[in-house]
């Protein structure tokens, strides 16, 4: 007797690093008994191609693609969703029938704790403008939010976004007098390495009350939402992004859920390791 044939799943980027990714999926795996298995495939640029080549030859049921594909891999997927056709970016691969869909789950990922205070929050500032800026941006949009400044270190990133996107963009040294009721940082200051004690937004920049949101997730919590807290700020951690994102994916190729507060438990975790 053979042993069942798994269906393979991956994520591929390059450099891959320490990847969350293959935790996330594979335990979604097994809380819903699935002959699965999620890998990590780093791929050079120049690899991209045999990659895509060996996703429509093995038992490839999906990945996830991260930097530097994201924009590269539309050319050679057959279906591009409208939320991607947005963003300009595609972080999930999966078959429909047989065509390989290119989607962006990184949209949904950054709306989902943001569902329930949509209609307090009027006045958006995004800091940033490189890929993670224009899921946010699609997202902000998407949740109707239609007052958006952008404002980033190289200014013409943010000016083509602004163009894009149709939104103001203004000079980064100008950032802390923006008017906003949420904050955003897209930039990885704060993550844990070097930058780990930077932060976009300094204390004088928050004005009176509003949210700020950190796509960082390791810290969980960053300067900037430490500094925010501080101010009265109500923060929100880049862990719930990171879940949503997931677990959308994951949804895309299985149809089933896993829990949000799961993937945030196992992922803390692992953070804390
Ligand atoms: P990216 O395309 O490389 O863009 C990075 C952006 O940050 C650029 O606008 C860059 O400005 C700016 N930046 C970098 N270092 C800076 C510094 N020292 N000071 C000021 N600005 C700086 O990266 P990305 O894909 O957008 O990702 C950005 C962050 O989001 C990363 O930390 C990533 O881990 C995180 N992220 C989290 C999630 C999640 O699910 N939570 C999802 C996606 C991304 P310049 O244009 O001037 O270089």
């Amino acid at each position: 007797m053979t042993a069942p044939q798994k269906k393979l799943y991956g994520i591929i980027g390059h450099p891959l690093g320490h990847t969350m990714s293959p935790a996330l999926h594979n335990s979604g795996f097994n809380m819903f008994s699935l002959q699965s298995v999620y890998m990590a495939f780093p791929t050079p640029p120049e690899k991209l191609a045999e990659f895509m080549e060996s996703f429509r030859t093995l038992p490839m049921y999906g990945a996830s693609v991260t930097i530097p594909h994201k924009e590269t891999v539309m050319e050679y997927v057959d279906t591009i969703t409208p939320r991607a056709e947005k963003v300009g970016a595609v972080n999930t691969l999966y078959w429909k029938d047989d065509a390989i869909v290119g989607d962006n789950t990184d949209v949904l990922g950054f709306m989902a704790p943001l569902k329930d205070k949509k209609k307090t929050l009027k006045k958006a500032l995004v800091l940033g403008a490189g890929g993670a800026a224009k899921a946010v941006l699609a997202g902000l949009q998407e949740l109707g939010i239609s007052n958006i400044t952008i404002c980033n270190r190289t200014a013409q990133r943010a000016e083509n976004l602004a163009t894009q996107f149709n939104i103001d963009a203004v000079a980064w040294e100008n950032r802390g007098s923006v008017d906003a009721d949420l904050v955003i940082n897209t930039t990885p200051m704060g993550m844990s390495g070097e930058h780990v004690d930077a932060t976009p937004f300094t204390a004088e920049m928050f004005q009176e009350h509003g949210t700020a949101y950190d796509l960082v997730y390791n810290p969980l919590e960053t300067t900037f939402l430490r500094t925010a807290k501080e101010a009265g700020w109500e923060t929100i951690d880049g862990l719930h992004m990171f879940a949503a994102q997931g677990a959308e994916q994951f949804k895309l190729w299985t149809g089933k859920n896993i829990p949000h507060e799961h993937i945030r438990k196992l992922v803390s975790n692992l953070l804390s390791l």
